[in-house]
């Protein structure tokens, strides 16, 4: 007798996009040292501004209050303090959307509910993901067995695939803003969703996990569009929202109202994470809580704007040069078309080697990639600049 594996994992493609990107940038600095110093990273998944000083005093005040007897806090709620929940359900009104306290979940990030979630379904289920796609939707199915179904996307969709006979599925993920397109679904687009989810009794895992660089009319929460709390899951994070990718803390909300098999999803995500989680730390649960305040929110919005300013530099570089893209005005990725019909590891290559700078070849995130390349927002203002003076300097 012997334990036997997962065997599925052996299905798992191995994830080298960024492993090989590091390699190439190791070996051009080999070869290349004298220009070595000059190279800038646009392929940044990661934000760079620090926590705004609001958000570090709730850390400071909160850790201050765990040395006190009277203050302290052991085990809190599994789903998250009513604190942050109801500045969370608050925030949700803007948007004119009406929460239950206990319909929203505090987590330590998006990425472990997004997997984690796949606990309430059968692995029987089929999944429908949109092709160029964030690869922990991918992975965390293959993980399980389940059958994966690729909505493709192109310059002629926008990257914003629709529903379609072929992409019927058990559950559904949309990413809006997306990741790595930055394209965004309007109302009338998401309300198509949502009734292609209606009609086939499908369960739409929504990604909002970009939301706040929504502007306009576009949607941040799947929840704007009527009908949808009896068919969508929604995943949120303060990753890029407040600079806390390394901090963690995120937020899912899983409605009373979806209900599948005489079954209430709400509940059965209560019970699962009663019992694998137990929440996330007091301290950070403040700092998420301070990132709602008047003070918060303005810091948190310089933050934001500094990436919008860099994507707009992004963006107009590429409208002067006539070069298509989707993303950038409300996402912090801009997803380009390679110039001159190079497939994307090649022009991975030549910007590297002419302009030296870095980004992410769209073959990376799918077949809908190939010819396509992703930027990010996420450096400074001057790296920006001189990126893009150089890109159009070479391919102009
Ligand atoms: N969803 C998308 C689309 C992302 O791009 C990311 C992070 O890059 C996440 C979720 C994960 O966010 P978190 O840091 O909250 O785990």
């Amino acid at each position: 007798m012997s334990a036997q594996i997962n065997k599925n994992f052996l299905n798992i493609s191995q994830s080298y996009l960024f492993a090989e990107i590091a390699k190439r940038i190791r070996d051009w600095q080999a070869a290349n040292p004298e220009h070595a110093s000059k190279l800038i990273r646009m392929g940044i998944g990661d934000v760079t501004r620090p926590l705004p000083e609001t958000v570090v005093e709730a850390l400071v005040k909160a850790s201050r209050e765990m040395g006190v007897a009277e203050t302290f806090h052991g085990y809190g709620p599994e789903q998250g303090y009513d604190f942050l929940k109801t500045a969370i359900q608050n925030y949700y009104t803007r948007f004119h959307v009406a929460l239950e306290q206990d319909e929203i979940f505090i987590s330590d990030g998006a990425k472990s509910d997004i997997g984690n979630i796949l606990d309430l379904f059968s692995v029987d289920n089929t999944v429908m993901v949109t092709d160029p796609v964030y690869p922990v939707y991918v992975d965390t199915n293959v993980m399980a067995g389940r059958k994966i179904i690729y909505a493709y996307s192109s310059e002629e969709n926008g990257f914003l695939p629709m529903p379609a006979p072929e992409y019927k599925a058990d559950l559904i993920y949309l990413c809006s803003p997306n990741n790595p397109t930055g394209a965004v679904y309007n109302r009338e687009q998401l309300t198509a969703w949502v009734n292609f989810a209606r009609d086939n009794g499908s369960i739409i895992l929504f990604d909002a996990a970009y939301e706040c660089f929504v502007t306009g009319d576009l949607p941040h929460s799947i929840y704007e569009i009527p009908g949808a709390k009896e068919v969508a899951i929604e995943f949120c994070s303060f990753s890029k929202k407040a600079g806390f990718t390394g901090t963690r803390c995120g937020y899912t909300v899983v409605p009373y109202a979806l209900k599948r098999d005489g079954a209430d999803l709400n509940h059965m995500w209560l019970r699962r994470q009663t019992t694998k989680f137990n929440g996330v730390s007091y301290i950070v649960q403040r700092a998420a809580e301070a990132v709602f305040t008047p003070e918060g929110e303005k810091q948190i919005n310089e933050n934001i704007q500094y990436y919008k300013d860099n994507a707009k530099i992004i963006t107009d570089t590429l409208d002067r040069m006539q070069i298509f893209y989707t993303g950038g005005k409300n996402s912090p990725y801009i997803w380009m078309k390679c110039p001159g019909g190079m497939k994307s590891w090649d022009f991975f290559n030549d910007l590297l080697e002419k302009a030296y700078v870095v980004g992410t070849p769209g073959a990376g995130f799918g077949k809908s990639g190939e010819q396509f390349f992703r930027l990010t927002a996420f450096s400074t203002h001057e790296n920006t600049e001189e990126a893009m003076r150089r890109f159009e300097r070479i391919y102009g």
